[in-house]
């Protein structure tokens, strides 16, 4: 249980005689790594390198099949029950273990407030819950950085990934490590890195800007790639650029237009080097603030919404490159994180979450492309939340047509922007909340992903079961999650991912993705 780093060559080749005695099944890094003695082998024995070829070929055919679960539950349920459970019910290959994240979409018990599953004990983390390293966090990879304390304290001395490694090892699953942007205040480091708002204020995000952030994030990879043998990182960033937050361009977010971010010196020198003017950057978001403002209060602008911000954009182009800024050093971050996992060993995979926006916001869609991303990961795992996906999405809508489209009746708006991102028979704004999104558009935004990636990387789309939603809104069903598994394999996925935790997972719809993938792979 208590922190201990492997030797990976050791460890990796322990794995390799564990798998091919306990199993007979062989994962593609061991065959990649071994192809050479392989060759040997051939010479002196030629049947058993049919039979090993034979395997390697089997679960390269294999559709990935993953669920996304905090150390909290292998703790409240014992670590070999939950992984036999994972595996008999939801056909789940391969662990996504939340190691690095202070937020409670992927780590902690059940968000307060909302009930609690079928599992595990029926009390709240609120007063105990943290967040930060659930592993053993090995000083020499945070040397360059002022992020250097992260070590969560929630479980003692508990390190996650040593404690569920064995045993994913030991059943043939695959284990990836989550890690998450997401900070809280107080964290050493946070102040010193914080992006700067509009106002000069510092906030709880950090800038991507930032080298101590930057070296944070390729640490914390080399840390996990190296010191435990994993198979790779999934890396989740969900925030988005100045502009979307002004306009509360997102599902989630509140319309926060005098707090965009950031305006911090190595945001500015970033700027500087991309020839992008700072002053005029700040006043146009302090413009774009005031439209927003007056938007909300209903005070029509003599040309109306969509025409006033439109000329915004045109009169400060440096509104969009600022924008465009915070993606870059977004990405930038991804392909930093990418290399030096690859640096590692060539065979580690890096996964990058792809969120929820990303299916509503066809602005936010031009700014994401799926071969470009393709280009730094080996699998996208895209969100298509569908349960939840209707309140969020008619979240968007209302948003939006507070601002930019307040001119045009919501319901039309919602048809018009349908429209735009190729969705069919999806509910009306009244009942969008009630009725969640169809399997129709897991199915739509599964092929849509798997068209932009032009074969370049995997898509593995994130499936719904129980994510939060408001006292009125979809409830995920056992049918409900049966349907969405089935129509993103019927799609072409590489497999799905079950999100966005355990702790938050019905059993009955656990099993119920699983006889979706079962029936799939039949
Ligand atoms: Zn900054």
């Amino acid at each position: 249980m208590l922190g201990f780093a492997f030797d990976r060559g050791s460890m990796f080749q322990n794995s390799i005689m564990k798998t091919n005695h306990s199993s007979g099944r062989m994962t593609r890094r061991g065959f990649i790594e071994t192809s050479t003695s392989l060759a040997a082998v051939a010479a002196a024995a030629p049947n058993l390198l049919t039979s090993i070829t034979d395997a390697a070929e089997k679960s390269a055919a294999q559709k990935m099949i993953g669920l996304q679960i905090g150390a909290v539950s292998f703790v409240d349920e014992g670590t070999e029950q939950v992984l036999d459970l994972l595996q008999e019910r939801g056909a789940v290959n391969t662990i996504f273990l939340t190691t690095f994240t202070y937020g409670r979409g992927l780590a902690g018990r059940q968000i307060p407030g909302q009930p609690f599953p079928d599992h595990g004990p029926r009390e709240s983390d609120e007063k105990t819950f943290h967040g930060g390293n659930y592993a053993t966090p090995h000083p020499e990879f945070y040397k360059q950085t002022v992020l250097n304390q992260t070590r969560a304290p929630d479980h003692g001395n508990l390190d996650i990934v040593a404690d569920v490694l064995p045993g994913a090892k030991k059943r043939g699953m695959k284990l990836f490590c989550s890690i998450e942007d997401v900070f809280r205040a107080g964290v050493p480091g946070v102040q010193e890195a914080a992006e700067v708002d509009l106002q000069g204020r510092k906030t709880n995000t950090l800038c991507l800007f930032h080298p101590d952030v930057r070296a944070f994030w390729t640490g914390l990879a080399a840390d996990l790639c190296k010191s435990y043998d994993i198979d790779g990182i999934l890396f989740f960033n969900e925030r988005n650029g100045p502009l979307l937050n002004a306009l509360g361009a997102s599902h989630a977010q509140s319309i926060a237009s005098s707090r965009v971010t950031c305006f911090c010196e190595f945001h500015q020198k970033a700027a500087h080097e991309r020839g992008v003017n700072v002053q005029r950057a700040r006043e146009g978001y302090t413009k774009l603030d005031q439209f927003v403002q007056n938007s909300l209060a209903g005070k029509r602008p003599d040309d109306g919404y969509f025409v006033e911000f439109w000329r915004l954009l045109v009169e400060y182009p440096e509104v969009l490159a600022w924008d465009r800024l915070f993606d870059e050093g977004k990405h930038q971050v991804l392909a930093d994180v990418h290399s030096t996992v690859k640096g590692i060993q060539p065979a580690l995979q890096v996964g990058f979450h792809i969120e929820h926006v990303n299916s509503f916001n066809p602005i936010f869609r031009a700014t994401r492309r799926y071969d470009d991303l393709a280009g730094k990961s080996d699998f996208l795992k895209i969100v298509v939340y569908n349960n939840c996906g209707g309140e969020r999405y008619a979240r968007f809508i209302e948003n939006i047509g507070s601002t930019v489209f307040r001119d045009v009746p919501k319901r039309e708006l919602l048809e018009f922007n349908n429209h735009l991102l190729n969705y069919a028979n999806e509910a009306g704004l009244g009942e969008l909340a009630t009725a969640g999104l169809s399997p129709d558009y897991v199915f739509r935004e599964t092929q849509r992903a798997r068209a932009g990636v032009k074969g370049a990387c995997k898509v593995l789309p994130g499936i719904d079961i129980g994510i939060p939603t408001g006292k009125n809104s979809r409830k995920a069903s056992p049918d409900d999650t049966y349907a969405a598994t089935a129509a993103a394999l019927r799609a072409g996925a590489d497999g799905v991912i079950f999100s966005r935790k355990y702790s938050e997972m019905q059993l009955a719809n656990l099993s119920a993705g699983g006889r979706a993938v079962k029936e799939f792979l039949r």
